[in-house]
């Protein structure tokens, strides 16, 4: 398989190629953080620290409230909230409650939230009190039998949450509209600060799942996909081994991404927890102020993703900053242009290293080694215990080295499958792999290439034509900040390839200058021929451009369906 795992010459000594993996409840780690640690400074949030004993404590409290509120093993506990100190409390409080956590995009609309708690069955939701309108207004359609609600303010002391209980449950055909404050709640005396035992579950790792992370959505409804306990320990450990020169009780870790994320979720928040690490939590991106943060904390950690490199790299105080501190970036989750990793490694003299992963793999899978031999371009090679090859789309078989084809992927952290959708699981799994939808390629040292996603491939005139090295020419040119390229319907060629452009703040440039741009660096082809100017582009709240919104607002105004 894979010309024998061609990569493995290529990991640092340092490196093994496979780890043992420790069979433990991913809350297990934060109780050990606070027995062995308890002193040490877990979070930094709007001014304010709290330690681990501290966290571990009010996670504690709120797995006895949970309890209370008759959540039990396997229950699914919905959380919605934007990046605070209780999302850390409240995922890991759900899981030492024995509860999944399906973790809820803050920016869902009615809709949305509708969807996932009923496709997840949710008992429970904990949500940011500025959300709870959205939730108030579906709630009699779901599951939902009580909604936790707390706000910025209540996170010290925590939890001094408001509870609204929904005492009728979905169809039950009478709705019943209850809601008690803190001092009105029946359950006050109960709750109220109340620290009491909690029951504690066995956890068997391999078998239990911890989260169910929704993805997809822009095609078809979203589907939750089920992570163990198992599946994001190893994926936590295997990025811990990987960055082998991080001291445990040491680090700083910048926390930009969203923890709704699986990957701020593993890669900053389960690895701080393991690690020891100090998380400096931000609620929103703000480039001068992520600068800022990494200065005054001496950050040495900071994953992102690539729009997030893109305004960094375009904030004109960036040389104002001393980032000497940091000592890796991650970028992940979207394909991260060439243009913005060398101008950034040369403006910070920081690592910009890219890890490429789904929410169905933990999320990494592959990535570039950060202290091995690098290849511009490439997505790196595979994590310890895990297998990467291309499916050739000609014979179905894995594919020689250069031949593009489909990611497919085996390890420890790829996902038990899709919750109640045994149809589209067995679509993503062929003879033990896990089938990415990437289109890719390796070459002959088994180091990867992404070309793009299967389903944003455009065929135009009959060739097949790959969004992402368009979007790498245009980001060459130096007045385009952020591109995105799509196919839209053409009468003669299928599809034609479209651009969507943002300008760097004080840039002009004209469609006529970037198609003769894109001419110089592409075959004609793949080249544009039209192109529309915005102040931004539509994102996802990690920061991934969203291409289905761009084809969908494309088709609205040629009104297909
Ligand atoms: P999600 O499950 O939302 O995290 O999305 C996973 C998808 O993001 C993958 O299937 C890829 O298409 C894309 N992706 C993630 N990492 C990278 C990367 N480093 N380069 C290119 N695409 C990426």
């Amino acid at each position: 398989m894979t010309k024998e795992k061609a990569w493995l010459s290529h990991y640092p000594n340092e490196i093994p190629s496979s780890i043992e993996y420790e069979e433990r409840s991913l809350q297990s780690y934060l109780k050990e953080a606070a027995e062995t640690e308890p002193d040490k400074q877990a979070l930094h949030f709007m001014g304010k620290n709290m330690t681990y004993k501290e966290v571990y404590e009010k996670a504690q409290r709120l797995a006895y409230q949970l309890q209370q509120l008759e959540v039990e093993k396997g229950d699914r506990v919905a959380i919605m909230l934007a990046n605070t100190p209780q999302s850390v409390i409240c995922y890991y409080g759900a899981l030492m409650a024995g509860a999944v956590v399906v973790q809820t995009n803050p920016l869902y609309v009615e809709r949305e939230i509708q969807h996932q708690m009923n496709d997840s069955g949710a008992k429970v939701m904990i949500c940011l009190d500025i959300l709870f309108p959205k939730v108030e207004k579906v709630r009699s359609e779901t599951f939902l039998e009580h909604v936790i609600v707390t706000s910025i303010k209540d996170y010290l002391p925590f939890p001094k949450n408001v509870i609204y209980p929904f005492i009728q449950k979905k169809n039950t055909g009478i709705k019943v509209n209850i809601i008690y404050n803190e001092n009105t709640h029946p359950l006050k005396e109960l709750l109220a600060n109340k620290k009491g035992e909690i029951w504690e579950y066995s956890i068997y790792p391999k078998k239990e799942l911890a989260l169910l992370q929704y993805t997809g959505g822009t095609t078809g409804p979203a589907k939750g996909v089920m992570l163990t306990h198992y599946n994001l320990v190893a994926n936590t450990l295997q990025c811990r081994t990987w960055m082998y020169k991080m001291k445990k009780g040491e680090e700083t870790v910048l926390a930009a991404l969203p923890f709704f994320h699986v990957y701020g979720m593993t890669v900053v928040m389960n690895l701080a927890v393991m690690y020891h690490s100090k998380m400096i939590i931000l609620p929103k991106f703000d480039p001068a102020q992520v600068l800022k943060t990494i200065q005054k904390h001496k950050v040495s950690l900071f994953p992102g993703a690539p729009t997030m490199y893109v305004g960094l790299i375009n904030e004109p105080s960036i040389q104002k900053y001393d980032l000497s501190s940091i000592e890796v970036c991650l970028s992940g989750s979207a394909p991260l242009p060439l243009e913005v990793q060398e101008r950034f490694e040369k403006l910070t003299n920081g690592k910009l290293v890219e890890g490429y992963g789904l929410t169905e793999t933990s999320p990494v899978a592959i990535s570039t080694p950060i202290w091995g031999k690098r290849k511009m371009g490439s997505i790196g090679v595979p994590w310890p215990d895990t297998e990467a090859a291309i499916l050739s789309a000609e014979t179905g078989e894995i594919a020689e080295a250069g031949e593009i084809g489909e990611i497919i992927v085996k390890g420890p952290q790829v996902m038990k499958g899709y919750w109640n959708r045994p149809e589209e699981t067995a679509a993503v799994f062929k003879d033990d792999w896990f089938l990415t939808g990437d289109m890719g390629y390796m070459d002959e040292d088994g180091y990867f290439y992404i070309v793009d996603r299967k389903k944003d491939m455009i065929i135009a005139g009959g060739f097949n034509i790959y969004p992402r090295e368009i979007e790498e020419v245009l980001y060459e040119h130096t007045a385009v900040q952020e591109a995105a390229v799509i196919g839209v319907p053409d009468p003669y060629r299928g599809e034609t390839v479209k651009a969507f452009i943002v300008l760097k703040e004080g840039k002009k440039v004209t469609a006529e200058k970037l198609e003769q741009h894109c001419r110089a660096y592409l075959a004609a082809f793949k080249v544009p021929h039209l192109y529309e100017f915005r102040k931004e582009l539509p994102k996802t709240m990690i920061g991934k451009i969203l291409k289905r919104t761009l084809v969908e607002e494309e088709k609205k105004s040629l009104k297909i369906k």
